[in-house]
Parts: structure tokens; C-alpha cells; sequence
């Protein structure tokens, strides 16, 4: 846009000078060639612009930091002091507050903050047909900076046959679609069908059930292409498909756990892909996929550390989405080289800010990590996001709402200098 108008400008000055200044022939001639070089240099940057469909080069995870008023009210809802219609009304004036403040950061996607849900995948996983909540919990230990902490939420157990009954969030889609200005792009995370078995493992799923795992992917798949088909009914375009699995399955203690659980880490994360790419293939016209993939978010805090090398080929290679959203905050992700797999038509949204503390990412540190990033990938197939949500659970990180604005500002400032 920029370089446009500098060659009109150098244009009209040219013009001006040809017609009315007489100026000698090869003054003239200079401006011209002026014009050529602000030209050229406007293709080049129009190569590398900004996207009109999803991922943005500018864009963000999904999960939002809930406002002190939609975290009082999920509260009294749960003590039964409000009705889950009065909960509502909260949750839908906080969801229109969010979606203005993602329209305002310069944001062309908008999410609903995941503002109705608990957590970024139990809610959804719970309501799939097959799938009860087991009274054993889940223990996951999560790292931060100042020790451990561990998260426990109940566990599940597949104990039907997997199937989707109605498209799950398709009500919370609806409504953020309702408020979304026309240009911005609504958009709807979801868990990866990764998700459902990674942490329980076989022991999750009923033997009598499924006698044969494979039944169960296969299962699976199908739910998931239902819940794609269903979203797409919807007019969604743009729909993101969370997966730790792939990320955790990088670490080796990761892996050791999964053996430990029965699984086999040398290919679970082709089983993984596998599944994605079965329910993928439901994907209406016009749908944008991305997924995501993170080692924990839980209040600051991680579950698993280590460079993307052991899923990198097959993942970027075999995995047929539009988009990957990769934590690149800090060194518990490791370096760039995994992305020299990555083929041409696909898209990488370095997750480069951190939401993880509220400390601002200078624009100049920015800028260079995206300059190493391409190195192994065109820059013309990047784009940038904070590392993961701001709230993967409704507890939230340790950052203000203020911070969170300003990482997100500091996104779209540096991605309008980065791509134009
Ligand atoms: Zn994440």
C-alpha cells in the first residue's frame, strides 16, 4: 500500500515535470526511472502482502483472558445463585466486549475469547457421543519458573460407540458469527481428535466396546467429519484444531509415558495425523483449517519442553491443513530447522509472543526471529501469533488485560511492517 502510493507520487512528480517544468530531457528521464524502481519494488512487496484468507499474517491462538464480571458469574451459575439464561446474558455482552477489542488490536479474525467454555477441550470432548467423564481424575504436571504445579481435571472414558449427536459449539459459532463485523472473519477452535485418546491411553477406551483400537479411530474420524460438516452448515471458514499431543510427543519423557500407558510413541503421532487427515477430508469449499500445537498452558505454566524434530516431516508434510500454529516463545521449543520441512501451500504462524508473562516483545526482536524463521521456510509463508491462548483454561495466565491488548497490537504493528 505504501510503496503504491510512492509510485504514484513519483509518477505525478514525473508528469508534473515532463509537462510543465522544462526540465532537461534526461531529468525527466531520471524520474521515470524512478518510477520503474518504486514499481519494481511494489511487486516484490506484493508478493509478500497481507492474506485475505485464513491463517492472517497477523493472527492469534484462540483463548482470551476472561473479564472479572464473566468469571463472577460462571461462579454463582455453578453455585446455582443465577440461571444458566442470566449466565448467558454475561457471557454474551462479554463475548460482543472481546470481539471489539480484537476488531480494535487490527485483528481480521475474531474469536469468542472460548469465554463459555471451562477449559479448551474437556468441554467439547465431553459432549461427544460415547464419551463419560471417568470419577478418576487426570494428573498432569505442569512447569513454570517458580516450581510445579499440577492440573487435575476429570478424567474421561470412552464407553460407547463414538458419534456425534449435534455439532458441538455450534450455538457458541452462531453467536459469535451474529457480532463479528463484515470483515472480520469469525473463527472456532476446537480440540484435535488427538485429544481424546492422548491422555487416557487404550486403558481410556473400552475393550468390550472396541475390541480393535482401529475401530475407534475409525470412529472418531467420523465424529470429527460431522462436526466439520456441521460447522461449515454453519458458514464457519475458518476453524482451528487443537493438538498438544503433537507437540508433547516431541519430548522424550512424553513418550516414555505414552509407552508407559500401553501406546506406541514411535508412530502415535502418525496415528494422530492420520485421524486428522480422515476427518480433514469432510472440509467444506471455502473452509480454512489450522490446528494448533502447544506443550501446555495452564495458568504460565508447561507440561512438556523440545524442538518440533521428531513429528516435523510427517506433521508438516502429511497433515493436510491450511496452517500451523507453532510455540516458538522461548527455548523450550527448540529452533527453526524443523520448519525446512515444510511444503509449499502451507502456512506457519510463529508463535513468537509469549502469553505466558506480560513483558512486551520488542518489534526489532520480533522482526529477527521472523528473519531466522526464513531462513528455513519463504517468509512469504509465515505469519505471527502469540504462542498459544491467552486463558487455555478459565483460570487464565499471569498477565493483565492491558498486557494482553498490547501483545496483540504489537502483532498486527509488527506484521503490517513485516508483510505490508
Ligand atoms: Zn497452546
Amino acid at each position: 500500500m505504501k510503496a503504491t502510493s510512492s509510485a504514484l507520487n513519483a509518477l505525478k512528480v514525473a508528469f508534473t515535470a515532463a509537462g510543465h517544468e522544462r526540465k532537461p530531457l534526461f531529468s525527466v528521464w531520471k524520474d521515470f526511472a524512478r518510477v520503474l524502481m518504486v514499481l519494481s519494488a511494489t511487486c516484490e512487496y506484493s508478493a509478500m502482502s497481507q492474506r485475505s484468507t485464513p491463517p492472517f499474517r497477523a493472527d492469534h491462538v484462540g483463548s482470551l483472558l476472561r473479564p472479572a464480571e464473566l468469571r463472577a458469574a460462571r461462579e454463582k451459575a455453578a453455585q446455582g445463585t443465577i440461571t444458566p439464561g442470566e449466565l448467558r446474558e454475561v457471557e454474551d455482552r462479554a463475548i460482543r466486549g472481546v470481539v471489539e477489542l480484537q476488531r480494535k488490536a487490527g485483528l481480521r479474525s475474531a474469536t469468542d475469547g472460548e469465554f463459555r467454555r471451562a477449559s479448551w477441550h474437556m468441554d467439547f470432548i465431553y459432549q461427544l457421543g460415547g464419551v463419560s467423564q471417568s470419577d478418576e481424575r487426570l494428573h498432569v504436571k505442569f512447569h513454570n519458573a517458580a516450581g510445579d504445579l499440577e492440573f487435575s481435571p476429570p478424567g474421561l472414558q470412552v464407553d460407547g460407540k463414538v458419534r456425534l449427536n449435534k455439532t458441538i459449539f455450534g450455538d457458541h459459532f452462531a453467536y459469535l458469527k451474529s457480532v463479528v463485523d463484515s470483515g472480520v472473519t469469525p473463527k472456532q477452535t476446537i480440540p484435535s481428535p488427538s485429544m481424546v485418546y492422548y491422555r487416557g491411553g487404550r486403558a481410556a477406551v473400552d475393550e468390550q466396546v472396541y475390541p480393535d483400537l482401529e475401530d475407534f479411530f475409525t470412529d472418531l474420524a467420523a465424529a470429527y467429519a460431522d462436526q466439520i460438516k456441521g460447522m461449515g452448515a454453519l458458514g464457519c471458514t475458518y476453524l482451528q484444531l487443537d493438538d498438544t499431543s503433537l507437540a508433547y510427543l516431541n519430548d522424550p519423557k512424553q513418550r516414555e509415558l505414552v509407552a508407559r500407558m500401553g501406546g506406541d510413541p514411535e508412530t502415535l503421532h502418525l496415528r494422530n495425523i492420520k485421524t486428522m487427515n480422515a476427518a480433514i477430508e469432510a472440509k467444506p469449499e471455502g473452509m480454512a483449517i489450522t490446528t494448533h500445537l502447544c506443550r501446555g498452558n495452564f495458568r504460565s505454566s508447561w507440561a512438556a519442553e523440545g524442538s518440533y524434530d521428531f513429528v516435523a516431516e510427517a506433521l508438516f508434510n502429511e497433515l493436510n491443513v491450511d496452517g500451523f500454529f507453532l510455540e516458538f516463545d522461548d527455548e523450550r521449543s527448540g529452533g527453526f530447522e524443523p520448519l525446512r520441512f515444510v511444503p509449499k501451500g502451507k502456512y506457519v504462524v510463529l508463535g513468537l509472543v509469549t502469553t505466558k508473562r506480560g513483558e512486551l516483545e520488542p518489534m526489532e526482536t520480533l522482526e529477527r526471529r521472523i528473519e531466522q524463521a526464513a531462513k528455513y521456510v519463504d517468509i512469504d509463508q509465515l505469519c505471527l501469533s502469540p504462542q498459544c491462548g491467552f486463558s487455555s483454561t478459565e483460570e487464565g495466565n499471569d498477565l493483565t488485560e492491558e498486557q494482553q491488548v498490547r501483545k496483540l497490537e504489537r502483532i498486527v504493528e509488527t506484521a503490517a511492517k513485516v508483510w505490508g
